[in-house]
């Protein structure tokens, strides 16, 4: 089969001839459908920051596709059924999993890191953490649910406890940005865009933003969403992955408020503590989703409350996959996929 091939940081992946996976117990064959272009794909391209798996490995996680072959023993697919891989696998039996919470799994295993992912004509998977996707949702679009709708579900629902009513402030309108300020509005909060890009500004208005800060036009993004609040608000969400924002979002969050870190940064994030104590902070993280999660999230989308066409700006093949990586880079578009 064909696959995008990663050797290592700052060299395009390579799309080359690779064996099919084999599929051993429990595990199923998927024919990739999609297969979303994400940004944490950059941190292993750009920034060094290494792969679980030492490369050579196939990098992508957000996959739908259809099955192709299913091992003795799986009941639950047959050949041809529609179905959406997670991004991250769980193992189901560590104390973390037992508790709900797989998404910080013991022994999690992360396509595309761990071990090889979408950005390729097949990929296996253990059935047991894949889910069928419904006949309304389109297969390819579909891709993006596995990591661009999932973690802000998690983020939202679980970390950010957002209730009806709540304002939210949603800092960077990347992929994962955007589908925060959709699925936040679908919760009932009142969503505060902040992005640099108007574009992406205008889009978070489509997906129900009451209204945006244009971080690139004002002096101070905090004082300004504080002058909007009234003080500050709720919940503040970082999707960029950027300590200065980290900082600048906490600043936007009134007392007894709660700062969500959604993006990633290796670097360190400064807070005073006295502000943190004294005002009754919460600041806390928020990884990915459990696959406890994934029925709903999928159900939202069935039903038409979250949205995914939109969401999809462009299509690549896989033999256009670096260039989907440059517009990615860019900052361009809201999500794009690979259709290998
Ligand atoms: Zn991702
Ligand atoms: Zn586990």
């Amino acid at each position: 089969m064909r696959a995008a091939v990663f050797y290592g940081a700052n060299q395009p992946l390579k799309v080359e001839e690779v064996p099919k996976p084999q599929i051993g117990a429990g595990e199923i064959l998927v024919k990739v459908a999609a297969c979303g272009l994400c940004h944490t794909d950059l941190h292993y391209l750009d920034h060094g920051v290494p792969t679980f798996k030492k490369p050579p490995l196939i990098l992508g996680h957000e996959v739908s596709g259809t099955v192709a072959e299913v091992a003795a023993g799986v009941s639950q697919f047959q050949v041809g059924d529609r179905v959406l891989l997670p991004a991250v696998m769980a193992c189901g039996v560590c104390d973390n999993c037992r508790a709900g919470r797989g998404n910080i799994c013991r022994h999690m295993v992360m396509l595309g890191n761990d071990v090889d992912g979408g950005y390729a004509e097949y990929i296996k998977a253990e059935a047991s953490n894949v889910f069928h996707l419904p006949a309304e949702i389109p297969l390819i679009e579909g891709a993006i649910i596995a990591d661009a709708i999932t973690t802000p579900f998690h983020a939202v629902k679980n970390r950010g406890k957002v209730k009806p009513g709540d304002t939210v402030i949603v800092y960077g309108c990347g992929g994962v940005g955007l589908n925060l300020v959709q699925v936040a509005n679908a919760a009932g909060a009142s969503v505060i865009a902040v992005d640099m890009m108007e574009v992406k500004l205008n889009k978070a208005k489509e997906l129900g933003a009451v209204a945006t800060v244009n971080a690139g036009e004002v002096p101070d993004v905090a004082k300004a969403i504080r002058k909007l609040t009234g003080g500050g608000a709720e919940i503040a969400f970082e999707c960029i992955g950027n300590p200065k924002t980290m900082e600048s979002a906490f600043s936007s969050v009134r007392n007894g408020g709660r700062l969500v870190i959604v993006g990633y940064t290796e670097h360190t994030m400064t807070l005073n503590a006295s502000r943190v104590m004294y005002r009754e902070m919460e600041v806390i993280g928020s990884l990915g989703c459990p696959l406890t999660e994934y029925p709903k999230v999928i159900e939202l989308v069935r039903t038409g409350k979250l949205q995914v066409e939109t969401m999809v700006s462009r299509r690549f093949s896989l033999d256009q996959i670096n260039e989907g990586l440059d517009f990615v880079r860019s900052g361009q578009g809201f999500r794009s996929v690979v259709v290998p």
